[in-house]
């Protein structure tokens, strides 16, 4: 197996559900308890930006307290023994896959750890809360500070990019995503349309688990891992 020259690893949710972070889209997942309309939409922020900083600020607490799981782990080792290319293109806003050591990072959905000005559009990494009382370090502009994160209704960062790296993939995996949100539910037809073969690892079968050639379904932190072993044997 390792004579693929350009992996491209889709990640999601699920991969970091294990290390305790509350996943979105499943049943008791965030959306179950939050309309996102009021929390993750620019309307939303518009018609009330303290519930909207509140519910990030507690993700980025909680986030303190969470670590990766052996998936990430593994994910990093990927990138640091295999001799091709390996990028990980992720849907989560959390820091899991940097604090497992993966270097080759694209985050599509931006950063929870970094806090974004909208009145002069300077990015800067950010641990603390944020409040409509918050000023920018960049313009000293205060009531412009959000989290650095693509709500629903924003483009996702870095399409160009990824677009890049799915047409010169020749091996595309999909973790713990449930391949019901575009841009990045295409991706694997984008990636096979290139000839790549294409994997789904998830918890269960995904919506769209009959694109991908091969499918192992179980827990990331096993099924993970094993995957990768696989990879790095050749
Ligand atoms: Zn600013």
């Amino acid at each position: 197996m390792s004579n693929y020259q350009h992996i491209v690893i889709l990640t999601g949710a699920g991969l970091s559900a294990e290390s305790g972070l509350s996943t979105f889209r499943d049943k008791g997942g965030i959306w179950s308890t939050y309309d996102y309309r009021d929390v993750a939409t620019p309307q939303g922020f518009a018609r009330d930006p303290g519930l909207v900083l509140d519910f990030y600020n507690q993700r980025r607490r909680a986030h303190a307290h969470v670590k990766p799981n052996a998936a990430h782990t593994a994910l990093a080792r990927l990138e640091r023994k295999y001799p091709g290319e390996v990028v990980v293109v992720t849907q989560n806003i959390d820091a899991l896959h940097e604090a497992a050591g993966s270097h080759h990072l694209i985050h599509m959905h931006g950063e929870l750890l970094k806090a974004l000005c909208a009145k002069c559009g300077a990015r800067q990494a950010w641990m603390d809360d944020i409040t409509s009382n918050t000023s920018c370090p960049a313009c000293g502009k205060v009531g412009g500070m959000r989290p650095d994160v693509v709500w629903f209704g924003e483009m996702p960062y870095h399409l160009e990019r990824i677009a890049a790296h799915l047409s010169a993939a020749d091996l595309f995996v999909s973790i713990g995503t449930s391949g019901n949100v575009y841009p990045a539910a295409g991706f694997v037809a984008e990636a096979r349309l290139n000839g790549a073969h294409t994997v789904e690892l998830n918890l269960e079968p995904s919506e769209r688990a009959s694109l991908f050639i091969e499918a192992i379904h179980g827990p990331a932190t096993s099924v993970v891992p094993a995957y990768i072993e696989r990879l790095l044997a050749g």
